[in-house]
């Protein structure tokens, strides 16, 4: 088998993960949008299962590994521009960063991802956004974007032709590559009104989250109803719970922080573990946001 020489072999996938867990991936590439393709079609070919991270902000990865290829994008696939009243952006462009151009340039709607740290490709496939503060999620803000399919086909889609939910879309079900999105510039806004609902959005996390230890954000959604996952876990006093090295943050109870040493295996042991006592104590079902990659 000819291998690509932009692959590497054997690489430890913790580091480029925000809970800092994880084995080795078996193949790991950072193609350009230019070399995914060729990527792509290798992977087929030779039957090799594929994995996307984008900046690895809300998925755990199995302890002992991916035995296939990972397909990272986010140093590699980070082209961001304006065209019109339309916004291009790489897969790969962070979050924060699409939020900081918008602002530039002068468009309100994008200040809600100043601190998702994800990707645009991540994003979309999650259907990211904000349930409290000041609502809104990616189906508000795309206009279209490119998925590239593995047979190597190039496809066109809007948020209309996926089925999205939230934080969740069936492009997670799928093996396809969001290439780059256009997003809508609409709304005009005084760029020092932009840069107050920035802040405010950062002040607010900083409140309220623990931005200090590796996390990946809310690991469980909101069950239906009007009470958040993270009181319905602080109701059944989970806070501080320690598994491991892992743990329940103090601070909010839907996070679960890595303490330094923590893996795979202890957040998998801490996850079933809240799942279980709140729907004993609570009698509430908590289904995880995270996306597995095992
Ligand atoms: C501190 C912190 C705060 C957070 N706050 C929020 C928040 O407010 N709201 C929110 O919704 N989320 C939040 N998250 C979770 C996370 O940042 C988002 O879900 C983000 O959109 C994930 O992007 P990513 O690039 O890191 O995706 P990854 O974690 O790398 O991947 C997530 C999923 O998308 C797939 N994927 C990634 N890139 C692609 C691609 N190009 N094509 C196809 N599939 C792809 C992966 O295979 C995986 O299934 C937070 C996380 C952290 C650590």
């Amino acid at each position: 088998m000819r291998i690509p020489s932009f692959v590497k072999e054997n690489v430890l996938l913790a580091p480029h993960t925000s809970w800092n867990v994880g084995g080795p991936a078996r193949w790991l590439a950072e193609p350009t949008i230019n070399e995914v393709r060729e990527l792509v079609l290798w992977a087929s070919n030779y039957s090799i299962p594929t994995y996307f991270m984008g900046r690895g902000s809300n998925v755990l990865v199995n302890d002992s590994g991916l035995n296939g290829l990972v397909i990272l994008t986010s140093k590699s696939m980070t082209e961001l521009r304006r065209e019109g009243d339309i916004v291009v952006a790489d897969s790969g462009v962070s979050l924060p960063k699409l939020s900081q151009f918008a602002a530039r340039e002068g468009f309100k709607g994008f200040e809600f991802l100043i601190g998702i740290p994800g990707t645009v490709g991540g994003a979309i496939v999650m259907n990211a956004g904000l349930t409290v503060f000041k609502p809104r999620e990616m189906t508000s803000i795309v206009k279209d974007f490119d998925v590239l399919n593995p047979d190597g086909n190039i496809e066109t889609l809007t948020m209309a032709d996926v089925k999205a939910g939230y934080r969740y879309t069936d492009l997670l079900n799928r093996q396809s590559l969001v290439l780059r999105a256009r997003f809508r510039l609409e709304e005009e806004e005084e760029p020092s009104k932009i840069r107050r609902v920035t802040l405010e959005h950062l002040n607010e996390r900083k409140r309220k989250q623990p931005l200090k230890l590796p996390t990946a954000g809310s690991t469980f959604k909101s069950p239906p109803g009007n009470k958040s996952a993270g009181w319905y876990i602080e109701q059944a006093k989970l806070k501080g719970t320690q598994i491991g090295d892992v743990r329940v943050s103090l601070l909010h109870a839907n996070w679960i922080e890595n303490l330094g040493k923590g893996s795979s295996e202890d957040v998998c042991k801490l996850i079933d573990y809240i799942q279980k006592t709140v729907e004993s104590r609570m009698g509430v079902e908590l289904e995880p946001e995270i996306c597995y990659l095992d």
